[in-house]
């Protein structure tokens, strides 16, 4: 049963208290499983909105350059 002020999280569906600070856009309870999923979909969101972030010329050179690098997937891709 909802009690007031309560949110439903989008994750393990269950109800839970966003903090007052930050009500409007919590939609993720604090579960660990919960806040990856969270910061997963919050990336992935960032990715859609900025496309061509991690592409072009220096992103290129930077990839082929021969040091390891971070993808946004968390992947270490070394060349
Ligand atoms: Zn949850």
């Amino acid at each position: 049963m909802e009690v007031k002020g309560q949110r439903k999280c989008r994750n393990c569906k269950e109800f839970f208290t966003p903090d007052a600070r930050n009500a409007t856009r919590q939609h993720y309870c604090s579960k660990p499983e919960c806040r990856d999923t969270s910061k997963k979909a919050a990336q992935q969101k960032w990715c859609n909105k900025n496309p061509s972030y991690f592409r072009g010329q220096l992103n290129v050179q930077r990839v082929g350059s021969g040091a390891a690098s971070i993808l946004v997937t968390g992947r270490i891709i070394r060349n």
